[in-house]
């Protein structure tokens, strides 16, 4: 393995806070539904906050907020101390701070594994040709997938495919990571490829927020559980805390529902 870091330094340490995403009274509606209600929470820096809930709770909507996918319709969310501007350059650039990475994968299927990981780099940043194909090839061998750089999508396995997606998201230097159900798409024998490269990514200290039912990976990478229902942030606890004893009613039959 290469010995680059898949994380980035704060580029200027004094401006750098604890608190790198900041969501403060966040509230959604679509149309009637109001599918985030008085959201508040905090991540901190390194921190890796695994997100759980019912289907249609909302972690969908929470984590396309934090990415401005969504907009919101009150509330604020900073992203290191920078509120969300609602578009233009500052957006594109704020929005390159936040990896996403989707349950669908989302490759360009017309181009190789090492132009996905290579284009946003390119065309969203400018940077050199040169430095990103670098970067790029180091990132594919870091989840595994160097030799498959001259494929195509279609040609790796659903497993290697997310493996390019995190890659390709990681090309970006962004300063957390949003993963949404990223193995919920996968067959079995390959969910713990994808959750090696996310677990060695949390040990390397990137900040993660993942929406996942993998609840082997929440209690052993996961330094907090936010649990969702209904638009509201129910419960959030440490995961042993949370899988062992919850204290909601909501949580408790949840847990019944999935363990
Ligand atoms: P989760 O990811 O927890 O399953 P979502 O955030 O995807 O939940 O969805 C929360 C609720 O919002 C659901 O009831 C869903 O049907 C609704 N919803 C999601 N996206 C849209 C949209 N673009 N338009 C209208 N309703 C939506
Ligand atoms: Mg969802």
């Amino acid at each position: 393995m290469s010995e680059t870091s898949l994380t980035k330094e704060p580029e200027d340490a004094s401006h750098a806070t604890e608190d790198l995403v900041v969501l403060d009274s966040v509230n959604k509606h679509f149309g009637a539904l109001h599918v985030l209600q008085d959201i508040n929470l905090t991540i901190k820096r390194g921190e890796v906050v695994v997100v759980i809930g019912p289907s249609g709770s909302g972690k969908s909507t929470l984590c396309r907020s934090i990415n401005r996918l969504e907009t919101i319709d009150a509330g604020t969310i900073t992203i290191d101390g920078d509120p969300l501007p609602s578009e233009g350059r500052e957006l594109a650039r704020l929005r390159a701070d936040v990896g996403m990475v989707f349950q669908s994968f989302n490759l360009f299927a017309h181009k190789t594994v090492l132009e996905n990981v290579m284009l946003g780099p390119i065309k969203v940043r400018k940077e050199d040709k040169a430095e990103v194909e670098t970067r790029a090839r180091a990132l594919l061998d870091r989840v595994g997938v160097g030799n498959q750089a001259d494929k195509y999508p279609a040609q790796l396995s659903g497993g290697q495919q997310q493996r390019v997606a995190i890659a390709r998201a990681l090309a970006m230097q962004p300063k957390v990571m949003l993963f949404d159900e990223p193995t919920s798409a996968l067959d079995p024998e390959m969910i713990n490829e994808v959750l090696e490269v996310m677990q060695q990514l949390a040990a390397e200290g990137m900040t993660m927020v993942v929406v996942t039912h993998e609840m082997g990976f929440a209690r052993s990478a996961a330094n907090r559980v936010v649990f969702m229902a209904d638009g509201r942030i129910v419960e959030e606890a440490d995961p042993h805390q949370f899988f062992d004893n919850p204290r909601s009613d909501r949580a408790k039959d949840f847990l019944s529902k999935i363990l």
